[in-house]
């Protein structure tokens, strides 16, 4: 598993996603934002070691 570190562009709330998936290939990823609580685009900002 990987953790994300991803940013909502709605509202900016960064948050972490563990995935055990590559994302690195990803500028966006569509996913629940937990802060506007429904669906919204966030920005990949990288990987947590
Ligand atoms: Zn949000």
């Amino acid at each position: 598993m990987t953790r994300w570190r991803l940013a909502c562009s709605e509202c900016g709330g960064e948050w972490f996603l563990e995935a055990s998936y590559d994302l690195s290939e990803m500028r966006r990823l569509y996913h629940y934002c937990r802060f506007c609580r429904r669906n919204t685009f966030h920005d990949i900002l990288g990987r947590e070691e």
